[in-house]
């Protein structure tokens, strides 16, 4: 990493009261990691060290915002990609213990094999889809958190989340600009499937000042047995 990214990741931790000095080399490696897996799967959008260091990392470290990510809890990342916002947050918080789950197995791949070589314990990633891994009981309300990140629309979020989460866990979707509709859609969502939204922090995104979101949704009864519909159906039918 260069000097120049180096001191704006530590900018961008400053601004989210975090001191990253500790870990400094974990996060030059990751990025090493991350732009060696680029350049053989293509694995993301972002390439240049001041995109992936701002776009990814700082913006990965913002789901901490609000206090939800402190002590000894089991967290999965639905569709984590290339490890965001796994990667980051398990780098710095290594009392989470984290389940990155995703549906395209190359992707896992990756985010197993990089955790590996990051010495990262708290990660087992998962292949598969949200629809599907919460209908097997090691996986159906187990969790004490669900982070995501630039997946879906918040009412397709509540139906892919809120069944891996035991009652009084919590979902924390980190979203760009929110709209009242999708808002509302995502409250209305979240009452039929035992949730509902507790919090909406808007936010910028630390040096390069974009607007972000954060939305808390709490598990508060068991998901019907029917929810989540079969795979595909929460993205083509969102249920409000
Ligand atoms: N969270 C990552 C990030 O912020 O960089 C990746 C975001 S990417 C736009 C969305 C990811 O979600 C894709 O890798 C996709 O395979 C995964 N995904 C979408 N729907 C899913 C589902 N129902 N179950 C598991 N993974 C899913």
């Amino acid at each position: 990493m260069t000097p120049e990214t180096l001191q704006l990741l530590h900018e961008g931790a400053a601004e989210l009261g975090l001191d990253l000095h500790a870990s400094e080399a974990n996060f030059g490696q990751l990025l090493l990691l991350l732009q060696e897996g680029n350049a053989r799967f293509n694995l993301t959008a972002l390439k240049t060290e001041r995109d992936i260091v701002l776009k990814h990392f700082v913006d990965s470290l913002t789901c901490l915002r609000g206090g939800h990510l402190e002590g000894t809890l089991r967290v999965v990342d639905l569709g984590t990609g290339a490890g965001f916002p796994t990667l980051p947050l398990a780098l710095v918080r290594p009392g989470l213990h984290f389940t990155p789950v995703d549906s395209t197995r190359k992707k896992v791949d990756f985010v197993r094999a990089t955790a590996q070589s990051l010495g990262l314990e708290n990660v087992e990633p998962v292949a598969g889809r949200a629809e599907t891994l919460t209908r097997q009981p090691e996986h159906r309300e187990q969790y004490d958190r669900v982070v995501v990140r630039a997946v879906a629309a918040l009412p397709i979020l509540a139906e892919l989340a809120l069944p891996f989460l035991r009652e009084g866990g919590l979902l924390v979707a980190q979203k760009g600009p929110l709209s009242q509709e999708e808002l509302r859609a995502g409250q209305r969502a979240a009452g039929e499937l035992g949730g509902q939204v507790t919090e909406v922090e808007p936010f910028s995104l630390p040096v390069l000042g974009d607007a972000r979101t954060l939305v808390i949704m709490e598990k508060q009864r068991p998901t019907p047995a029917k929810y989540p519909r079969r795979e595909g159906v929460p993205n083509q039918q969102p249920l409000f």
